[in-house]
């Protein structure tokens, strides 16, 4: 049997609407309009593409766009300046750098710059902690995304053995703790794992955060598990994910495609994400 796909876009929609819907309820109670300011430096086509969408996302919600260019020899003070002249800008709900930055940056320390408060990325330690206390934190949009694809799937995850492939920052580690506070039984998966088959095989829901195309096959997943596929790896075909997903939706009960998953609830997670900051800044000030 083949498994149900689970689609982004209609979900991605709704968020998005939800977030423009809350963007006008909010400015109608007389409140500026949020503001997300980007920071780009330097000429990455792939992230000015990003940085465009984000933007263009962030309008149509009805928030303000605010963006920063800055030159791919630009040194780590001035983009450290930049950070601190927004960071004091109540104009500015939320500040994004955009990943990855010309290595004469640090990117974790100019990331750790950014006011927790306007931390629409989730990337700061301050955040971080907060998820991983289970405490309320903006959270890092893309492992928030695929929570919001669970839930509209409606995935039990009381008591689930969830396997998360994958422990980075920026989607492994977040996505473990916000299962973790859905009360699933969590294994984090690495390239040091010794049998990772063996492993992702215990899964009812199977996470793939990897980076490497179709890693995940058929033998690695349990039958009727959910498997939530977030790797975009660019190969000679196109885009695929990280689960080699026409063989694993046959031995599956439900999946995520690439593209047309995950990858589109990023940008509406960040602009929940520039809402909640809004409200947090409010109650902080309140
Ligand atoms: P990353 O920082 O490179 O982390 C990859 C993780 O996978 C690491 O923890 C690594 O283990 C692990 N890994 C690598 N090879 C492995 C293997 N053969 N077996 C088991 N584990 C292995 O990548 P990331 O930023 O988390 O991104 C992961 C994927 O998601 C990428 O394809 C990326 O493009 C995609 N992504 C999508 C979105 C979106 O949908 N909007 C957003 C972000 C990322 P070690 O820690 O041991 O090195």
């Amino acid at each position: 049997m083949s498994a149900r796909i689970i689609e982004g876009k209609p979900v991605s929609e709704r968020v998005r609407e939800q977030v423009r819907q809350e963007v006008a309820a909010w400015v109608e109670a007389g409140n500026a309009a949020p503001g997300l300011a980007t920071i780009l430096v330097g000429d990455d086509p792939a992230s000015e593409v990003y940085v465009r969408n984000k933007r263009k996302a962030c309008e149509a919600a009805g928030m303000q766009s605010i963006h920063h260019e800055l030159a791919a020899e630009a040194s780590q003070g001035e983009v450290a300046a930049l950070i601190q002249e927004l960071n004091g800008d109540p104009a500015v709900t939320g500040i994004l750098l955009q990943l990855p930055v010309p290595p004469q940056i640090d990117g974790d320390e100019m990331t750790g710059l950014i006011d927790p408060l306007k931390d629409v990325d989730g990337l700061t330690p301050i955040n971080a902690g907060l998820l991983s206390q289970g405490r309320e934190a903006l959270v890092a949009c893309t492992p928030s995304g695929v929570m919001e694809l669970l839930k509209e799937a409606d995935v039990e995850l009381k008591g689930a053995e969830a396997v998360v492939v994958g422990r980075s920052k920026l989607v492994g580690k977040p996505v473990v703790q916000l299962l973790l506070a859905e009360d699933a039984t969590v294994t984090t998966a690495h390239s040091r794992t010794r049998d990772l088959a063996e492993v992702c095989r215990r899964a009812d829901v199977l996470v793939a955060a990897v980076g490497v195309p179709r890693l995940v096959n058929a033998d690695m997943v349990k039958p009727g598990a959910v498997v939530i596929d977030v790797g975009i790896n660019r190969v000679e075909e196109g885009l695929v994910g990280d689960v080699d997903f026409d063989a694993v939706k046959e031995k599956a009960a439900a999946i995520t495609p690439v593209p047309g998953g995950v990858g589109l609830m990023t940008i509406a997670m960040l602009l929940a994400n520039t809402m909640k900051a809004a409200r947090l800044q409010a109650a902080a000030k309140a």
